[in-house]
């Protein structure tokens, strides 16, 4: 049995809902998401988002700082579009209800965060993606024509391998016609079909052991597209948020935003010493690859598991109406931040790169888009620059749409699509090698491939993460498809494809560090 639809949408963050809000005229649409609805990175995000609004801002401006922060590896064409199109598309989520502060005056606040040269973050307190996430989720709710199916876990894109019918010569020959997706109720595998499909699966934060990435965040999405021969791209720059806070064992690690720096909280050791002067002369608003390098540099000289961002000299006000979750947050630890300094270290945050997406966020296999953070579209170069990452998927997600619109109807569905097979003898009891086996990796990833790299540690890592392939492989073959077993599967897939890239680069540059190319 089948369902079958004209556009299926694999993830329900900010790409995803805005893509399918936008396609559900035209067509019938499946929203799916591996947990409930409003479980998405988008949900986490503080800081917010970024847009050219007001003079003394413009667009050159924002491009170049833009192109600055991605050490002119980004794509040029793909950064003017992004940037050109940022009002518009700023504009139309408020249209959609999504309310960002406003000054006295009436005019938006901007807030100024690390590499940007001038004030141009809207945000909503510091929940704005939860902001974003609320009023997108509402209209989504809403429309008649999407079908949301929550706990649905995708395992594997649907393509001509699948179907064993055709010879295939290029990966232009290959098409996407749907998913193959655990349904976590009834735990059996269903096949939805579509003519499109629209990957928003999100980031691959957790092979790391210290991510502020949701706990679904297995990079599933990329490692999908790997497997369906999709063209992948930069999964070397992944960038570490300087500062998550400080508090051993949480997950996700609680994100004290850029924006914090930007109002003036300051980095400091445990001796209280200042730092970032030694590293860079914008100090705590250089970009995060550089701050989060410094912290690590500083842990390391000090042997001191965090250093301390110190906002005390922070008016008070400012600080609980700007910064309301944070001071709640730490508070509900022990520390007042008007009165304590806040423990911090630094966690995997976004990946840069991943799935190749053109300026329509197309792939490189027929009728399979990809949007949001899960793409690599060419803005963010060896770099991201903070709250560009909002304003990615609200451009690509846009034009997205647009171009599925105009071809969906010459996409075929397929006939014969074959069940998936669901043979399988380990028991769940067994599946506790899954669990200790996503630690390995993360441990792996974290220890050889992570801030600071070098072509041994990259070489360990890849020599180590074999091994549990192996294991991996041989006991997936063995077992009844289960939502853990498929998600350390993808991480270890997403981990050897970081490492591979990493040790394509002979070069640092931006997020990829190796002190063998100093
Ligand atoms: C703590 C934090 C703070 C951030 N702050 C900012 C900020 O201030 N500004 C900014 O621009 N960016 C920020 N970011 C980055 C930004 O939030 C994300 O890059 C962006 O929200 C990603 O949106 P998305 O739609 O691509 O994915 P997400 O919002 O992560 O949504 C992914 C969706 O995919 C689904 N999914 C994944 N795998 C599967 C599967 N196998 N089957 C079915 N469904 C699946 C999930 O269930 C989810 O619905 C922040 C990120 C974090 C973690």
């Amino acid at each position: 049995m089948y369902k079958k639809f004209d556009f299926l949408v694999i993830g329900t963050g900010m790409a995803g809902l805005i893509y399918a809000l936008k396609v559900a005229k035209y067509g019938k649409v499946c929203l799916l998401s591996k947990d409930s609805i409003d479980n998405t990175a988008t949900s986490y995000a503080q800081g917010g988002i970024a847009a050219v609004m007001y003079s003394p801002d413009n667009y050159e401006k924002h491009i170049a700082d833009t192109i600055n922060a991605g050490v002119e590896l980004n794509d040029e064409e793909i950064v003017r579009i992004t940037i050109t199109e940022s009002t518009e598309r700023v504009n139309e989520l408020i249209e959609w209800g999504t309310h960002f502060d406003k000054e006295d005056s009436g005019k938006f606040s901007l807030a100024k965060e690390g590499g940007h040269s001038e004030h141009r973050i809207l945000h909503h307190k510091d929940t704005t993606g939860y902001e974003i996430q609320r009023a997108l989720s509402k209209k989504i709710r809403e429309h008649h024509n999407i079908e949301i199916l929550e706990n649905y876990f995708a395992i594997d894109l649907i393509t001509q391998h699948h179907l064993g019918e055709l010879v295939i010569r290029t990966r232009s020959d290959i098409a996407c016609f749907g998913v193959y997706a655990l349904n976590k109720n009834t735990n059996q595998v269903e096949t939805i079909l579509a003519r499109t499909t629209m990957l928003a699966t999100g980031g691959l934060g957790n092979i790391y052991q210290t991510t502020t990435n949701p706990e679904f965040a297995t990079g599933d999405g990329i490692a999908m597209a790997y497997r369906a021969k999709v063209h992948l791209e930069k999964l070397e720059f992944v960038q570490f948020h300087p500062t998550s806070l400080y508090y051993p064992g949480e997950k996700p690690s609680f994100l004290i935003t850029e924006a914090m720096r930007g109002a003036g909280a300051i980095l400091k050791t445990q001796g209280g010493d200042t730092f970032m002067k030694k590293y860079d002369s914008r100090e705590e608003l250089a970009p995060r690859d550089i701050v989060a390098r410094a912290i690590d540099n500083e842990m390391k000289l000090s042997g001191d598991d965090y250093v301390y961002l110190d906002a005390r000299h922070l008016e008070l006000n400012e600080l609980i109406s700007h910064f309301p979750t944070i001071y709640a947050k730490c508070l509900s630890l022990g520390t007042d931040i008007s009165k304590n300094m806040i423990p911090v270290v630094p966690a995997a945050h976004y990946s840069c790169g991943g799935i190749e997406a053109d300026k329509n966020a197309c792939t490189s296999i027929s009728n399979l888009y990809a949007s949001g953070e899960v793409a690599s579209t060419g803005l963010h170069g060896a770099n991201r620059l903070a709250s560009n990452s909002l304003l990615e998927s609200a451009v690509f997600s846009h034009r997205a749409a647009l171009h599925a619109i105009d071809n969906f109807r010459n996409a075929e569905y397929v006939a014969k699509v074959p069940d998936w097979d669901s043979e399988g003898t380990v028991l769940n009891e067994e599946l506790i090698l899954v669990t200790q086996s996503k630690k390995e990796v993360q441990s792996i990833m974290s220890n050889y491939v992570g801030i600071v790299r070098s072509d041994l540690r990259l070489k360990r890592g890849l020599d180590r993460l074999k091994i549990i392939y192996k294991e991996t492989e041989d006991l997936y073959q063995k077992s009844l498809v289960t939502e853990g077993i498929c998600e350390l599967r993808n991480l270890i897939n997403v981990a050897y494809l970081v490492i591979r890239f990493a040790q394509k680069r002979k070069q640092s540059i931006g997020l990829h560090y190796n002190i063998d190319y100093p």
